[in-house]
């Protein structure tokens, strides 16, 4: 089975080693960031704001498909206000004293992020509350009701909370971010900028067709373009002089079994199932999950958002359906998806090809 973790084009980072190069490629500075033009002015107002009145900035959500650069803009607010950011996640912070230990160490003005934040544990969420308006804590020490309620005072601090999804985090934590950004998949043009960049800092030489081919199949995401590039990068180094060509992208996109849209295996296996199992929807992502023996989160997070946005799939209240596009690409028969007819209306005409 083809897990996500294991997929070339996987917009999750796969280890330490790609952390490295990663944290190497990642812009430093609000003018380095490429594409999210809105989110980057709107960014650039808060931080001189922030900076004129020597406050710390307000906290900010981030939320997007992984690898748009969520962690890579955290990292720039940081540098921008010349601090410090302490990064953690959702899941690492267990319990309430996992998160008073972060936040009772936090110096005045530095940045806390925390990735994943809908996976936040209820008792810790509620937890961050008053210490995000109040820049205060209310621990209760052991011992059961009687337990004694010490008041701490913390320092002011930004936190930058990072999502996949959103619509799963609670409505009381989602006020407290005086700032809220979406980030979208990239444009084929800004992938091509990026890719340029990570050429000249890996030191690889790039025909400019080559890098063309790669940003057109990237997935709007620079996680997977840095990625493939990559992997594009040993293969001209193995079969060639090291010279990427367009034909060695080719190649190399070739064996990875990345196709002309950039789908992988796991995609065309996703879009097999709804085709060909569940005959265009709609179904279920559950059901899909457990036909392909993937996780639900894997199908949600990683695979659905791109075949969403090229209009292969569409989200119906009864469940996923195929596009007509979708079938076309997958040389697969279509069949009309009984699904609520406002629900599917946009699958019929042909803008919604990608
Ligand atoms: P996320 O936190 O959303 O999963 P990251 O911030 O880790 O994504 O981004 C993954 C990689 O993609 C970064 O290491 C960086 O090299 C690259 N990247 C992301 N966004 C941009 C951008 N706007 N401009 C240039 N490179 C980017």
């Amino acid at each position: 089975m083809l897990m996500a973790r294991e997929r070339i084009i996987s917009s999750e980072s796969t280890g330490h080693e790609e952390e490295q190069v990663n944290y190497a490629l990642r812009p430093r500075l609000l003018d380095e960031v490429v594409g999210q033009r809105q989110v980057i002015e709107q960014l650039k107002i808060a931080l001189e704001a922030a900076k004129g009145r020597g406050e710390a900035m307000e906290h900010v959500l981030l939320d997007g498909p992984p690898g748009l650069g969520k962690t890579t803009l955290a990292h720039v607010i940081a540098n921008e206000m010349g601090t410090n950011v302490r990064v953690t996640s959702g899941p690492a912070i267990g319990k309430q004293s996992d998160l008073m230990t972060v936040l009772t160490n936090l110096e005045p003005g530095e940045i806390l992020f925390i990735d994943e934040i809908h996976r936040l544990a209820a008792a810790v969420e509620e937890f961050l509350y008053p210490a995000m308006e109040d820049f205060r804590v209310d621990y209760t020490l052991e011992g059961g009701l009687g337990g004694r309620t010490i008041n701490f005072k913390l320092n002011q601090f930004t936190m930058i909370g990072a999502t996949t999804r959103a619509g799963l985090l609670t409505a009381a934590l989602r006020d407290r971010f005086g700032i809220h950004f979406h980030l979208d998949f990239y444009k084929p043009e800004e992938l091509k900028t990026i890719l340029t960049r990570s050429a000249k800092m890996l030191g690889v030489a790039a025909d400019d067709d080559a890098l063309e081919l790669m940003a057109d199949r990237s997935r709007g995401t620079p996680r997977v373009a840095n990625r493939l590039l990559r992997r594009a990068r040993d293969y001209a180094q193995v079969r060639s002089d090291g010279h990427l060509t367009a034909k060695a992208a080719e190649q190399a996109l070739e064996i990875l079994q990345i196709d002309t849209l950039g789908l992988d295996d796991l995609d065309r296996s996703y879009l097999r199932t709804l085709i060909g199992m569940y005959e265009c929807g709609p179904v279920g992502v559950e059901a899909l999950a457990a036909t392909m023996g993937q996780e639900r989160d894997t199908l949600e997070d990683v695979v659905e958002p791109y075949l969403l946005q090229i209009g292969f799939v569409l989200r119906t209240r009864q469940g996923r359906c195929a596009s007509r596009a979708a079938c076309k690409h997958m040389k697969m028969a279509y069949k009309q998806p009984q699904a609520e007819a406002e629900d599917v209306a946009g699958l019929f005409n042909d803008d919604n090809q990608p």
